[in-house]
């Protein structure tokens, strides 16, 4: 429903992709915040049984996925389907924001008790208005880049919905790779290991322009944040000498002077006032 409240599912065919993953992971860690892992194969599998759902198996996997009576993990379920198609009339009343809603609020109030249907309810509206948020940032990049230009202010947007969609812009744009060592690793549920930072912190520039934002693993945003290490102007790594020449300090080192992994469409770059900002007052010179 979120899905096609924010205008990704088009039509009925609901295909295991990566924006599905984050969304069920969203509604996992809000209802059950101690439990780890998430998996979406099991509802994915057997929501077959309710109806409404069919999976459309891959080419040659017809006998297969007509014969297994579970699939508990991700892998084996995308070896065996390409996705699955909603009953086309239930899509129709989905694309319908009234029925869309009152559909959630039968679910919510008929599976989940009493307790969580606010932190539900939450959830679904984050999802549309991070959207709606990431529209707004994706045009940014159109236009010429301003440090201090506070893009999203008072109570317009909730605090998790901008977090969202600045996180989703920027490591799209950089194909979830660190921009410093290259690394893209993902667990099976989506998560990624690179996180959004802004290049000039939100605190100080209010300023969620996805040219403020590079996408960086866990140690290097750890890094970046602490001044060890920045980049320069013209896109390469530039580590601070404060870290020495000492043993343990190798692994950054070696990226002294490399260029940095780059987003994949240059309008997503990062801003050079923006650097020349995090140049002068964070890296440790
Ligand atoms: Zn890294």
């Amino acid at each position: 429903m979120d899905l096609v409240a924010q205008e990704h599912l088009r039509d009925a065919f609901v295909p295991l992709d990566d924006r599905l993953l984050e969304e069920f992971e969203r509604y996992w860690v809000s209802v059950l915040p101690g439990r780890r892992t998430s998996d979406l194969a099991l509802p994915y599998f057997h929501l077959k049984s309710d109806g409404f759902w069919s999976l459309v198996p891959r080419p040659g996997m017809e006998q297969v996925v007509a014969a297994v009576d579970q699939i508990r993990s991700l892998g084996p379920l995308r070896a065996s389907v390409l996705g699955a198609r909603l009953d086309p009339n239930l899509f129709h009343l989905l694309v319908q924001r009234d029925t869309r809603n009152a559909l959630r609020q039968v679910l919510i109030e008929t599976y989940f008790a009493p307790d969580l249907w606010p932190t539900l309810l939450d959830v679904a509206q984050i999802a549309v208005q991070s959207v709606a948020y990431e529209t707004r940032l994706r045009g940014l990049v159109r236009q010429p880049f301003a440090l201090q230009e506070a893009i999203a202010t008072g109570l317009e947007y909730r605090v998790e919905a901008r977090s969202t969609a600045f996180r989703r812009t920027v490591v799209t744009a950089y194909n979830a790779t660190c921009a410093m060592c290259g690394v893209r690793l993902k667990t099976p549920e989506g998560r990624a290991a690179v996180a959004a930072a802004h290049i000039v912190p939100w605190s100080v520039s209010h300023n969620d322009d996805p040219r403020n934002g590079v996408a960086l693993c866990g140690l290097h945003h750890w890094t970046f944040d602490q001044g060890l290490a920045a980049i320069t102007i013209d896109l390469r790594v530039r580590v601070s000498t404060v870290i020495g020449d000492v043993e343990g300090t190798q692994p950054l080192r070696v990226l002294s002077g490399r260029g940095i992994h780059h987003p994949t469409e240059a309008k997503f770059q990062p801003a050079p006032d923006a650097l020349a900002w995090h140049l002068e007052h964070v890296f440790r010179r």
